[in-house]
């Protein structure tokens, strides 16, 4: 049974990770979803695979993003990693000479320079794993990440489950007031829904 058990972890793994042995150059992995669809456990699980093979590791993460401790990636399970905040998207290239893996979490919220920076660390030969929102809450993509996920050798996107009917969840239906598309929030404040349920809007409140 633990053996099967482990079999099917990394059997996971493999499935979830891009497959790199060998692959001598950078590259751009993006890790996207809506809220609660574990992207930034994903970000974190592969980073800290790549510190277990002693590879260098720094992570950014805009500083906008306050909701929590304000130098960690932290997701909903508490499980965190250290992540530095940055003002711009610039900052990230003026990494440490080994490092040799750059993660990044909310990429959502950086402006278009991301595209290009990302692009200049895969260049120098570093692996980039990026998380990030692909959709605001109007369900319109968000911000810099439909280029990012156009220029990435690997895209997963990964799914909430709808709070309303059980499908997989895809977009984040917001159920606070306010118009700004950068609104940090936790539970209580969006759900995550499916394409149907999301498009049914206040209706599903009443029930
Ligand atoms: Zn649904």
């Amino acid at each position: 049974m633990l053996f099967a058990d482990s079999f099917y972890k990394k059997s996971q793994n493999v499935f979830l990770e891009p497959h790199f042995k060998g692959q001598r150059s950078g590259w751009i992995e993006v890790v996207c979803g809506c809220m609660f669809s574990g992207k930034t456990e994903e970000l974190i699980r592969r980073l800290k695979r790549a510190k277990i093979a002693d590879m260098k590791v720094e992570v950014f993460k805009p500083r906008i993003d306050t909701r929590y401790d304000d130098v960690s990636v932290v997701s909903h399970d508490t499980n965190t990693l250290l992540a530095q905040p940055v003002d711009s998207a610039q900052k990230i290239l003026k990494i440490s000479d080994d490092t040799t893996v750059v993660g990044i979490d909310e990429a959502q919220f950086f402006d278009d320079d991301i595209v290009p920076v990302c692009q200049e660390l895969a260049m120098r030969g570093i692996r980039v794993v990026i998380a990030g929102l692909d959709m605001d809450y109007r369900g319109e993509p968000f911000g810099p990440m439909p280029k990012l996920l156009a220029v990435a050798e690997y895209v997963t996107k990964v799914h909430a489950i709808c709070v309303h009917c059980g499908n997989l969840a895809t977009h984040s239906y917001r159920l606070a007031e306010g118009e700004s598309v950068v609104f940090l929030g936790e539970k209580g404040q969006y759900e995550p829904r499916c394409r149907s349920c999301y498009h049914h809007g206040n209706i599903l409140r009443l029930k």
